[in-house]
């Protein structure tokens, strides 16, 4: 069909857009535009990855140039003894090439055992970087048969450069590695840039304090009195699991530095903590006290991230939920919050916390009537633990536990740290700033008194005790 030009103006914005296409300079100007785009965005993605080639050679020449002197007295020591200097471990790099990680080789005298102790045996790794084998950031560097790259999800770790430190290793030492480490690194290389890398490598500062965590952690501990069973977050939903499936009605807690405080002044609340069914470690406190004392704790297993991960294993269950607590409107959002993000989990019922002591019958009525097995309390420590203690029995609920604020987080009234601050153990910053005014007293004053009566339990438990104990318990 031919154009209609009943506007005259038509017939002239059609021309000159004929002459700007067609034109010897139109071509010669979408050529050059054509030529931009395929030159420039490889340029971009190319001249990022060569930054961080750029970043890493530096920063391992000039650490060799600083540690040349310490490094070549060790290799001169240990070629005395006539035997191999280095030790060579099989790794996969990029795209599964395989090479050679570096390290000093084993000795059996003392100067090895302090090398090792201050991690200085891996000094080599710098000539693999160096080389270009490996980088100062990305997934941990694996042995041939280890996470295969067949497997989906850990394929895309061979996309880049295995790493001395990453994300795998903040979340470990953070005690909050949830996920698989294939999972982990897939969202690193999904997400991976020079700044991301700056940021692991500023997180890795406190982390580094942290420690890794020890494999042979006790199975259960006490600290300043509170039993805490030590369990990884999935053994957490696996024990809850359990429970649900069970007869008893049995109360979960959740241990932090604030509880171990309020139950210090609170005989009450210690007494339910110690009877509890199920007392679970949350948060870096308890972490760093574990540590103190020489009793690792496997991994953080707080509320706010145990909560997805309970309502998937309720989708798949018979089992329902009820509500209670924080403020009017807030346990309705988490229940829409659930239907949404795990439509097969139930919510049997929900109901906020500021209700007067003469309705308290009526509210025990209404959660026993929901027919729910699992009840979450959320009106803060010691209050709702205590509550549960007293009423559990007339919920007619398999399982109940206080949540703490949990609800106003999943509600959306308050926002969560974000996941870099989880990283770190920093998430009680978040949450100072967030309400300074309530909790300068818990964070800012209750985090020196915990870690100071953790330290008296720590020197008057070497005085009163031998330093083996039993099986359970160091
Ligand atoms: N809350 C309640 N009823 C009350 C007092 C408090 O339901 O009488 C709720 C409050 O709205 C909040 C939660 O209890 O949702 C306590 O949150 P907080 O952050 O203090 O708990 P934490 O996680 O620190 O134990």
């Amino acid at each position: 069909m031919p154009p209609d030009y009943s506007d005259p103006s038509d017939r002239e914005k059609d021309r000159q857009e004929l002459f700007r296409r067609f034109s010897r300079g139109g071509l010669a100007r979408s050529r050059l535009r054509r030529l931009l785009q395929g030159t420039v965005w490889p340029l971009l993605i190319g001249s990022a990855s060569a930054a961080k080639r750029l970043l890493d050679f530096t920063a391992a020449a000039l650490l060799l140039l600083l540690l040349a002197p310490m490094m070549l007295r060790t290799i001169l020591l240990w070629q005395a003894t006539g035997r191999h200097v280095f030790q060579r471990t099989p790794r996969l790099g990029r795209w599964c090439r395989e090479f050679d990680q570096l390290s000093f080789a084993p000795r059996s005298n003392r100067l090895f055992r302090i090398m090792k102790s201050l991690g200085l045996i891996s000094l080599p790794v710098l000539f693999n970087i160096l080389k270009g084998d490996m980088s100062f950031i990305g997934p941990r560097p694996v042995s041939p048969g280890e996470l295969s790259p067949r497997d989906r999800m850990a394929r895309r770790r061979y996309d880049v450069k295995p790493g001395l430190i990453g994300l795998w290793w903040l979340r470990q030492r953070g005690n909050i590695a949830y996920d698989s480490e294939a999972q982990v690194d897939r969202q690193y290389v999904d997400s991976q840039s020079v700044w991301g890398d700056l940021g692991i490598v500023l997180r890795a500062i406190p982390a580094v304090f942290y420690g890794k965590g020890s494999t042979d952690a006790p199975d259960s501990l006490t600290i300043l009195g509170m039993p805490i069973r030590n369990l990884t977050m999935s053994e957490a939903v696996q024990a809850m699991a359990d429970f649900l499936n069970g007869t008893q009605p049995r109360q979960v807690c959740f241990v932090n530095a604030d509880c171990a405080n309020l139950a210090y002044r609170d005989p009450e609340y210690l007494s339910v903590l110690r009877t509890a069914d199920l007392c679970l470690a949350d948060g870096i406190g308890i972490k760093l006290a574990g540590k103190l004392l020489g009793r690792e704790i496997r991994q953080n297993v707080n509320g706010t991230d145990l909560f997805p991960r309970l309502c998937e294993a309720l989708a798949e269950s018979p089992h329902s939920l009820y509500l209670l607590g924080a403020r009017p409107g807030i346990a309705e959002a988490v229940r829409d919050w659930i239907s949404q993000n795990y439509p097969g989990a139930r919510v049997a019922g929900c109901r906020h916390g500021y209700f007067p002591p003469e309705e308290e019958p009526a509210v025990l009525r209404e959660i026993a009537a929901s027919g729910a097995s699992l009840l979450l309390v959320s009106f803060g420590a010691p209050r709702q633990d205590k509550w549960i203690r007293r009423h559990l029995p007339e919920t007619g609920v398999k399982v109940a536990m206080g949540v703490g604020g949990l609800m106003d987080f999943y509600s959306g009234r308050i926002p969560r740290a974000p996941q870099w601050m989880r990283d770190i153990g920093f998430e009680w910053i978040f949450r100072f700033y967030q309400e300074p005014g309530r909790m300068w007293r818990r964070y800012l004053i209750g985090n020196a008194v915990f870690m100071y009566r953790v330290l008296v339990e720590k020197y008057s438990r070497r005085d009163r005790r031998s330093p083996k104990a039993s099986n359970t318990e160091r």
